[in-house]
């Protein structure tokens, strides 16, 4: 196993960390399942894997109970794990932060953690509202003074220029960011500014979200003399810049484990890693009619980020017809991967109405021959079939619940897409404040807030009996709604998204359990 030092942290991190959140677990109560997925990170562990991504809420809530079992009783003084609080909208205390630093310590069986995670920042604005007195930041700051923690760090779905300008802030000494071959030439300069600040980089999604595996063949010139495959030359691509230090990857089964254990068993010589991303870099400029990211069509008179647009528009080169998000369907798989490209740099259109005033400025300076006019229209037209803009979520959430004027509302589950949703009920309708009740399946949450509300037991649905549950599970909504349909003579149960619906959020629907 390769090793890097972590910005300034003078921690020497694997090339390769575990991701836990991908492992086959139907439920907490099945034993035999935690102790299979334990026994792929005790193997990573001892294979010299020394970074262990973990959250609370990941792999239906064990994996917290996972990574304690897999380092019980061996040598785990190397191993490094997180603790990870998302932000919530900015509503999450100190205080709230700190209990669940201790919590998730406790359920891992640990006294501290070498790293804290401000999870899944995804926008500036959120960034600016946690680091408040009082917020997420001041929590996380006395954890690390009270030896709970020793390095704050974060995790970021935003624009280039965001996370550049995070980063400027001074105030974490590593982040989490997608990486791949799929956006690597936007997202280069975020690492040239890590590099400048000696922030240590992480990256999650080097596969580009499962793209690259399932479209080997697209992908066949990643793949160098001595790798195995695509994947692993895609790893190999990642690793080549120097900035970053460890790559995550949620592996689910022995063979993910060791097949990416060997992808990075033996180092390449610096001359081999410029090799290969000059290769890459050649590949992608021969392809025609692939936007390479270079951004040479910039100025656009509208105002239109056409060279982000482009690199979305690739997506439809890539999909193919595996569910995703338990959804199926060819054209629906691209629109979720156009969207889930797309919120990654924090961008949704207002509307789905085409900005492009057809001028043709960006054709004649696009240096891959892109018929950006007509890519555009087709974008557009994508949006607006899949319910991916501002006015069509505002629409959504009139109609399903503002226009009817309930005054008790109850959300179903309680994770990161119910706290967006939340959020865009407010900025949409500031002078609409129903009650506003969460429930969620996973009892581990209930108890704790999220947005300042109190997450509960569905089974106190009854009595509280709000006028409505909207059930804002992304993944998971047929299977919840099927649970809850006996109640529906007294409350009205409603899906918010739709099946031909694209993704609101990064990383696409909370992650908890279904219901079952
Ligand atoms: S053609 Fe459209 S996208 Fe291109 S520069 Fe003109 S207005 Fe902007
Ligand atoms: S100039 Fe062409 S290839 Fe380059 S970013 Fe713009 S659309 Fe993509």
């Amino acid at each position: 196993m390769q090793y890097r030092r972590f910005g300034k942290t003078n921690v020497m991190l694997s090339a390769l960390g575990f991701g836990t959140n991908r492992f086959a677990v139907s439920s907490p109560d099945n034993e035999r399942e935690i102790e299979e997925a334990a026994c792929l990170v005790r193997e990573a562990v001892l294979q010299g894997v020394n970074y262990i991504d973990v959250a609370n809420t990941y792999s239906r809530g064990c994996a917290e109970t996972i990574v304690k079992k897999a380092l019980k009783g061996i040598d785990d003084s190397h191993a490094h794990i997180t603790v990870k609080v998302r932000n919530y909208g900015g509503t999450i205390t100190a205080d709230e932060t700190y209990r669940r630093i201790c919590d998730s310590l406790a359920k891992m069986g640990k006294e501290r953690a070498s790293f804290f995670v401000a999870w899944g920042i995804r926008s500036y604005k959120e960034f600016q509202s946690f680091i408040k007195k009082g917020k997420l930041y001041d929590g996380a700051l006395r954890a690390q003074v009270n030896g709970l923690i020793d390095h704050i760090c974060c995790s970021l779905h935003v624009s280039p220029s965001d996370i550049i300008k995070i980063m400027e802030s001074g105030m974490f000494e590593g982040v989490t960011i997608s990486y791949s071959a799929l956006n690597y030439q936007m997202m280069r300069k975020v690492l040239e500014k890590a590099e400048e600040l000696d922030i240590g980089v992480i990256t999650m999604n080097s596969l580009g979200g499962g793209v690259i595996p399932q479209n080997p063949e697209f992908f066949q010139f990643l793949k160098m003399a001595n790798d195995e495959s695509a994947a692993a030359g895609a790893l190999r691509f990642s690793y080549s810049h120097p900035q970053i230090t460890c790559l995550l990857s949620g592996m689910a089964s022995q063979v993910e484990v060791r097949g990416n254990v060997s992808a990075f068993s033996a180092g390449e010589s610096q001359i081999n890693r410029r090799k290969r991303l000059d290769a890459v870099d050649a590949s992608f400029k021969e392809l025609s009619n692939f936007c390479t990211g270079c951004n040479y069509c910039g100025g656009c008179p509208s105002g239109i980020d056409t060279a982000m647009l482009m690199q979305a528009y690739n997506q439809i080169y890539f999909t193919n017809d595996k569910p995703r998000f338990n959804r199926a369907g060819r054209r629906l798989l691209e629109n979720i991967n156009i969207a889930v490209m797309l919120l990654q740099q924090s961008f949704m259109p207002d509307s789905a109405v085409n900005p492009c005033k057809q001028c043709g400025l960006c054709e004649e300076k696009c240096t891959q021959s892109i018929p950006v006019i007509e890519r555009l229209k087709e974008l557009y037209g994508r949006f607006d079939e899949s319910a991916f803009s501002k006015e069509h979520i505002k629409a959504r959430l009139g109609e399903l619940i503002v226009n009817a004027g309930y005054k008790r509302i109850a959300f179903y589950a309680a994770g990161g897409y119910t706290a967006q949703v939340l959020q865009y009920l407010k900025q949409f309708y500031p002078d609409y404040r129903p009650e506003i009740f969460l429930f969620d399946t996973n009892p581990k949450l209930w108890g704790s807030y999220n947005s300042g509300i109190e997450i509960q037991d569905p089974a106190k649905l009854p009595e509280i009996k709000p006028n409505i549950v909207v059930i804002s599970q992304y993944t998971w909504q047929d299977e919840i709604y099927d649970a809850l349909r006996h109640l529906e003579s007294e409350i009205s149960i409603v899906k918010l998204h739709k099946n031909y619906d694209a993704l609101w959020l990064p990383g696409g629907g909370d992650n908890h359990s279904k219901t079952t």
